[in-house]
């Protein structure tokens, strides 16, 4: 597979990033994960944005949009796939053990895997950990992802497929890779920013085109509501039909699958929307 490094294309089998970058040693570094449909990104304005504002929050130099752009089309030109994920990485770069940050300047890879469509449907659980909604790296797509794989290996031990936090308020805040909405007596309802989630890209679409509201949720609303569903970039949206030992029957429920509905449509309308 070809995958993007050091300014070019390069065979992922040889490619090396060195032993002492910062994204290895300490999670200083950022991602973005992109759906490619047909060989085009989607949303990608949306995902460089965010990538630069997940930079400035770590303190990182600004990514080179053009760049990023270079090498998302290199790489998917070099790894047909009818439905795939790009993988973006930018790092603090290598340095000297105990340095502060790289010395060299930051590390970008891309890289592309293959995908498939997702189920309409999934459990979840939660998880007793919390996110903290005022942490420095809140809202920041960071490599730091150790506590979701903990979480996530939770989830699939009790045949879910992903685990739901709340923040230190007790309220509802997000999934290891997903954020989460909910139907209350008909309105589609999703836990704010302030809630300590991440600014998902799917998250803002799927707010704009139902018109879900931003609202703070108590943790517990996952025991009352009518309906919950998942957003993300390779879930889209994505019913939830059980939440830890809570069956929803008949999910996807009235209301998520007209938010499906319309996601797939706008989506399949415009690829940077
Ligand atoms: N929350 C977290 C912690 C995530 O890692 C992700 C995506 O990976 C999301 C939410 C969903 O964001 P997006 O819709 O941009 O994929």
């Amino acid at each position: 597979m070809k995958i993007w490094l050091d300014g070019g294309l390069q065979d992922s089998e040889s490619a090396r990033v060195s032993v002492f970058d910062h994204g290895l040693t300490v999670g200083d570094g950022i991602f973005e994960t992109v759906k490619t449909v047909d060989g085009r990104p989607f949303a990608l304005t949306r995902h460089l944005d965010r990538l630069t504002r997940s930079a400035r929050g770590l303190g990182l130099p600004d990514p080179d949009h053009d760049e990023v752009r270079r090498a998302c089309a290199a790489v998917i030109e070099a790894n047909p796939a009818p439905l795939g994920r790009l993988r973006i990485t930018y790092t603090g770069g290598h340095g000297p053990l105990g340095s502060d940050r790289g010395e060299h300047g930051p590390t970008l890879v891309v890289a592309l895997g293959a995908t498939s469509r997702r189920p309409d449907s999934t459990a979840v659980i939660t998880v007793p950990w919390t996110r903290n909604e005022r942490g420095a790296l809140t809202g920041l797509k960071t490599t730091s992802y150790a506590e979701n794989v903990v979480a996530l290996a939770r989830a699939r031990e009790q045949g879910a497929s992903e685990a739901l936090f709340g923040n230190t308020a007790g309220q509802l805040c997000e999934g290891t890779g997903s954020n989460v909405f909910v139907v209350l007596d008909g309105e589609i309802h999703t836990p704010p920013l302030a809630s300590g989630c991440l600014a998902g890209i799917t998250r803002a679409l799927a707010i704009a085109w139902t018109g879900a509201r931003e609202t703070d949720l108590p943790l517990d609303v996952l025991e009352r509501a009518d309906e919950v569903f998942l957003t993300s970039t390779l879930r889209d949206v994505q019913a939830v039909h059980r939440v830890h030992d809570r069956e929803l029957p008949g999910a996807p429920g009235p209301v998520t699958a007209k938010a499906m509905r319309i996601f797939d449509e706008r989506s399949g309308h415009d690829l940077d929307p």
